[in-house]
């Protein structure tokens, strides 16, 4: 098994920056120690790298993705090898991707698919959530035995995409009531759908058919009511844990942190879309050029939606920073759901409602939330807290991803912050799709080098991975609840 020292390196973990030697032996990390400490093990090293004047972090962890997903006539363009590989470009050791049990589907038959698509095509480690879309007797039973054999232990119900997804609130608080009996997580998709679709057809009559409609048909408080009835679901049905997704808006964020002081086992996530983004920057542009940026829940306006201006003072995005520096928000992830523009995006041409939801994410994620670290909005450690180290303890994953100890998979990213990266088709781009949301970004910081246990997945800009390596990961409960 090979040995790896990593030197001169500063170690960045959820509690602090430390100038630290990382000794890695095979696929695990052996020994954390103090600079020069393993001079006498070099020698035997297989592999040293010099990391002076960079951060050394845990690998990502992203707990949101969408590969392969079939999603109004087609599928999201990234399988799980090009998906997985854009993944490691970023910096993301390890993915959770959300496997799909339709209305009229079998639970056991969504997950058996999930891992056909995904077995021996992985570059990085992968895990997966279930997504329950018709509860049930028989789903509910397949959640119980998911949790006890399958690893995997959290369930997203959709409060919108009627037909598709959608769960009424009777069929949530009987999966929540079943969740809580096992210990799992539910993760909420909180949009109050039934709204969503009357506003839709509304607009469409009217001929307001562009992309930006999207988001006037999905207005916060919508996003904000959801969410609440969801906290109140989940408390009825025995305090079960709450993750809600995506988290888009400042007065969805309001019911969250109400519901966390109150001692809640209340927990949500955002996205880089949500936290940089603006509507009137990205998907109001004129024309059709804004379905690049349609996805649900949608960027929201500057400011708060227009007809709740001055409720809050401030717009969506400074509430989003404000929520992860407080741990309001616990976990940036992607939702990584990308789409072509050309044939995929297209398909909304003349009805917004048409255009698939989703926007590709997963390769930029660690730089743009470094770019947060930049912009003074959270520090260091909080970058690799919400990247790396809680989504691991959120999902079971903990301390074998999202950490760098002795005994942790040596999943390991060098950053290196004297260097800015660009972002863009002929740039930076590994995702399968033939545009960027993030395109002409240049971000100050760069995904210098990335090992995935212990084995190089990047180096000197080249991709020394390969599809295969990549494991499931068999989750356990999640560690934030006492
Ligand atoms: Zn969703
Ligand atoms: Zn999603």
């Amino acid at each position: 098994m090979a040995k790896v020292l990593i030197k001169n390196g500063k170690v960045v973990s959820a509690t602090g920056v430390v100038d630290n030697d990382v000794l890695i032996d095979g696929e695990r990390i052996a020994a954390v120690g103090a600079p020069g400490w393993f001079a006498g093990a070099e020698p035997g090293c297989d592999k040293v790298i010099d990391a002076r004047g960079k951060y050394v972090i845990p690998g990502g962890v992203d707990v949101h993705t969408h590969m392969e997903l079939p999603f109004g006539g087609t599928f999201a363009s990234d399988t799980f090898e090009t998906g997985t590989r854009a993944a490691a470009w970023g910096g993301v050791t390890t993915i959770v991707d959300m496997a799909v049990q339709r209305y009229g589907e079998n639970v056991h038959e969504g997950l058996a698919e999930w891992h056909r698509k995904a077995a021996d095509q992985c570059a990085v480690d992968y895990a997966f959530h279930q997504i329950i879309g018709g509860v049930d007797e028989e789903s509910l039973k397949a959640m119980k035995y998911l949790v006890d054999h399958e690893g995997v232990t959290n369930f997203k119900l959709f409060m919108a995409y009627p037909g598709v997804f959608y769960s009424d609130d009777g069929q949530i608080l009987r999966a929540m009531q079943t969740a809580a009996e096992c210990g799992a997580m539910i993760m909420m998709h909180a949009e109050n759908g039934i709204a969503i679709d009357v506003l839709v057809q509304q607009a469409l009559a009217r001929r307001e058919t562009d992309p930006r409609y999207h988001s006037y048909t999905r207005p916060s408080p919508l996003e904000a009511e959801a969410t609440h009835r969801a906290i109140v679901l989940s408390h009825v049905a025995g305090n079960v844990p709450l993750y809600i997704v995506h988290m888009s808006a400042g007065d969805a964020l309001n019911e969250v942190a109400a519901a966390r002081h109150h001692g809640r086992n209340v927990f949500a996530e955002t996205c880089p879309q949500y936290l940089w983004l603006t509507l009137e920057e990205t998907l109001g542009q004129p024309g059709f050029e804004g379905a690049k940026w349609v996805c649900s829940t949608p960027v929201r306006s500057r400011d708060h939606d227009p007809h709740h201006i001055g409720q809050m003072g401030h717009g969506h995005q400074g509430d989003l920073w404000k929520g992860l520096r407080m741990n309001e928000l616990a976990v940036v992830s992607t939702d990584h759901c990308p789409f072509c523009f050309k044939d995929q995006k297209e398909l909304g041409l003349g009805d917004f409602s048409k255009i698939p939801n989703g926007i590709g994410g997963v390769e930029h994620r660690m730089e743009l939330i470094y770019q947060g670290v930049v912009a003074g909005e959270l520090s260091l450690e909080r970058w690799v807290e919400t990247c790396c180290t809680t989504p691991a303890r959120m999902f079971g994953m903990y301390p074998q991803k999202g950490v760098i100890a002795p005994g942790s998979d040596a999943d390991v990213v060098v950053w290196d912050p004297n260097t800015t990266t660009k972002i863009g088709i002929n740039d930076k781009h590994h995702m399968n799709m033939d545009h960027s949301a993030w395109e002409g970004w240049v971000i100050d910081g760069k995904v210098d080098t990335v090992l995935s246990r212990g084995s190089v997945l990047i180096e000197n800009d080249q991709y020394h991975g390969r599809k295969g390596h990549g494991r499931y990961i068999k989750r356990g409960l999640s560690q934030y609840l006492v």
